[in-house]
């Protein structure tokens, strides 16, 4: 094995039932096909303090990450992403203090690039030529990417309607892309009987322990940005809840091993559209399955998130967070403030976390006196949308100047 920090994963346990597994391949518990979580040995941290986390990006905190082979971790510097205090952001919403955690400045533009990291690493760790994953768009074009990195073989089955953007680059880093009509929980279910197959590694969010892991660093890092004091609220956007839950586990542990001293209140932000978990928290019901439509906040578009998606709902309910959801237009709304208070361009996926907060303060059901992270998830540069009207002006000498001082008149 190569120099790099001991990776403390020790086991799989079922969420379910609890039963222990392995650190193997395996996308469901045994005994009751319950989902699996990956178990580390804490202790080290508990002694030695954050001086175990180094290097930069992703894979400073491999300890907590379950690639044991440095060979294994895969990069592209994902990760390392800044924390942006946002003073006119905060004033806007009458917020004590407000921070965005921007994610769109990984490696392909999006948070994917961290579960990529993990379960690329995880395939080679299990010794898999191909991986493949259904995408919406930013799966399948951080997994192709991630995989191309690796020198692995990528099926990605990507959305007819994905951006431009984010096809371009599909195309280019896949070495298998294939187009599908439809909506992603239609195609899931053909998807996941090959995967029981082991025809490739699953680098989908419904079940893969090791991939979910790679999202973990996001409370991680701003665990340690806000030097250990962490914000009063995370606002997390939920499609399948991967980010979520990993947020969720990251901030348990570190309070376990006693960096911090509580963990912040998890809010989980849906679009409208597909909101199912949103719904459900707000009835107190079960989480139902949903048909769902177009969303502007493509990534967040999952009717159907399954047992993740159940586990999101306990975990709101069992530690007192939140939920809320936005409407399209509110999201873009969001999408264009941010980018003007405070020069921050996030895709409509990124911005739906922001609406969904705007919305929790209009409705008080958040106390602006905290301070509040919001997860902003993916850059606007992959997004697709209507120009502005292209209509250009001839300038001269003086009707430049004329334009200038015009416009800078109080
Ligand atoms: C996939 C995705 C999400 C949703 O993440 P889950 O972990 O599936 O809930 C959020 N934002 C972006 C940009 C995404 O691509
Ligand atoms: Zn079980």
């Amino acid at each position: 094995m190569n120099a790099g920090p001991e990776s403390l994963a020790r086991s799989l346990v079922c969420i379910e039932c609890g039963a222990a597994h392995a650190l193997d391949y395996r996308l469901e518990c045994a005994k009751c096909r319950g989902l699996l979580a990956v178990v580390y040995d804490l202790d080290v941290l508990r002694r030695r303090g954050p001086a175990v986390f180094t290097g930069h990006g992703l894979w400073r905190y491999a300890p907590v990450l379950p690639i044991a082979d440095p060979a294994h971790r895969v990069s592209l510097g994902e990760g390392g992403t800044p924390l942006i205090e946002c003073p006119r952001l905060a004033r806007h919403f009458g917020v004590r203090r407000l921070l965005v955690k921007f994610d769109g400045a990984n490696p392909t533009g999006t948070v994917k690039d961290r579960t990529s990291a993990t379960a690329v690493g995880a395939a080679l760790q299990f010794g898999f030529t191909a991986t493949s994953v259904v995408s919406t768009g930013n799966a399948g074009s951080s997994i192709a990417a991630y995989s191309a990195r690796a020198g692995l073989r990528a099926f990605i089955f990507a959305y007819e309607r994905a951006s431009a953007p984010k096809l371009l680059h599909m195309s280019a880093t896949a070495s298998d892309l294939v187009l599908y009509k439809g909506v992603y929980d239609d195609l899931i279910g053909l998807w996941d009987r090959l995967v029981e197959e082991r025809l490739f590694f699953d680098c989908g969010a419904s079940r893969n322990a090791y991939k979910q892991e790679g999202k973990k660093t996001l409370a991680w890092e701003i665990g340690e940005q806000t030097g250990w004091r962490p914000p009063d609220v995370v606002v997390a956007p939920v499609a399948v809840g991967e980010i979520f839950i990993a947020c969720a586990r990251g901030f348990r542990e570190m309070h376990e091993v006693g960096f911090i001293e509580r963990m912040p209140t998890m809010v989980a932000a849906q679009a409208t559209r597909a909101n199912p978990i949103a719904r459900a928290w707000s009835d107190g019901g079960r989480l139902q399955p949903q048909k769902i439509g177009y969303t502007v906040a493509e990534g967040l578009a999952a009717g159907n998130p399954g047992r993740k998606g159940e586990w999101v709902l306990h975990l709101l309910r069992e530690h007192g967070g939140l939920a809320g959801h936005a409407e399209d237009e509110e999201i873009l709304a969001a999408q264009r403030l941010l980018a003007r208070t405070e020069g921050i361009w996030a895709g409509p996926t990124g911005a739906g976390s922001l609406a969904v907060l705007a919305r929790l303060l209009a409705d008080k059901r958040l106390d602006p006196g905290q301070t509040i992270a919001v997860i902003v998830s993916e850059t606007g540069l992959k997004t697709e949308a209507e120009l502005p009207p292209r209509a250009g002006v001839a300038f001269d000498d003086e009707s430049l100047r004329r334009l200038v001082l015009e416009r800078l008149r109080p």
